[in-house]
């Protein structure tokens, strides 16, 4: 487990950022977790949300995590902050989270690593959901307990069936990125082949066990939250909260 850092600082008031950067004036603890560097890019008629993740601002090679439509706008955002795209990471393989990764991959020359469970709707470039996507055969396929190291960044591959079946997180330095678990109020369908109510809560659970509440969490759509805040707040974790997790 990633312990966060905790610095104590002086700020002036600038505002409410994120889940990650509250902050106020005076003397405060502020708890930040390692400076990975998070953009998003909405992608598509679904608005799903790419990541790209840096190990630091001015790195020269970024991560792309699900690339759901044409990368084109994405690469020219990449070329703009002077970073190559080092690696494509995938959490599950519907169509607006996989429509853009043959693209970019064949483009950039950048190896995928995408989840073995679910990995053929790529390789055959047809979705559970019956969409036509451009295939790509991804060079690694990555299991719950694995690590990817690319770009400076070691991601912790964790299994959160429940949306999908075969679907996996990425966690790295108090970040999860969680594809379409959870998000900010609300969790991911499940009436598609492979969904299951039940599974999803275990799968939410485990990370509520596993991971500290600060611990940032990057949605497949939508904005960033916390596990904290899903927790407290979230309708759909009622049941959660009744077990006093
Ligand atoms: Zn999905």
């Amino acid at each position: 487990m990633v312990e966060p850092k905790v610095w104590k600082r002086r700020f002036a008031i600038v505002g409410f950022d994120d889940a990650a950067s509250i902050r106020t004036a005076g003397d405060y603890t502020q708890t930040l977790f390692m400076a990975l560097v998070v953009d998003s890019f909405v992608m598509g008629p679904f608005q799903s949300n790419c990541y790209v993740v840096r190990s630091e601002r001015g790195a020269g090679e970024a991560v792309v995590i699900d690339p759901g439509d044409d990368p084109t706008p994405l690469r020219l955002e990449l070329a703009g902050m002077g970073a190559r795209t080092g690696a494509i990471l995938v959490t599950h393989t519907d169509v607006d989270h996989i429509g853009g990764v043959a693209a970019l991959a064949e483009g950039t020359g950048s190896e995928v690593w995408a989840p073995s469970g679910e990995v053929d709707a790529l390789k055959n470039g047809l979705t559970r959901g019956g969409m036509r996507v451009a295939p790509h055969d991804p060079e690694h396929v990555v299991n719950g307990g694995d690590a990817v190291s690319v770009a400076g960044i070691t991601f912790d591959v964790v299994d959160v069936p429940g949306h999908s079946a075969g679907h996996v997180a990425f966690h790295a330095d108090g970040h999860l990125f969680s594809g379409d678990l959870l998000f900010a109020g609300s969790v991911g369908r499940v009436d598609l082949a492979g969904g299951d109510w039940d599974t999803l809560l275990a799968s939410v659970r485990s990370l509520l066990d596993g991971f500290p509440g600060a611990t940032i969490v990057h949605p497949g759509h939508g904005p960033a939250t916390t596990l904290e805040r899903e927790l407290q707040t979230n309708p759909f974790l009622r049941d959660l909260r009744t077990e006093g997790i």
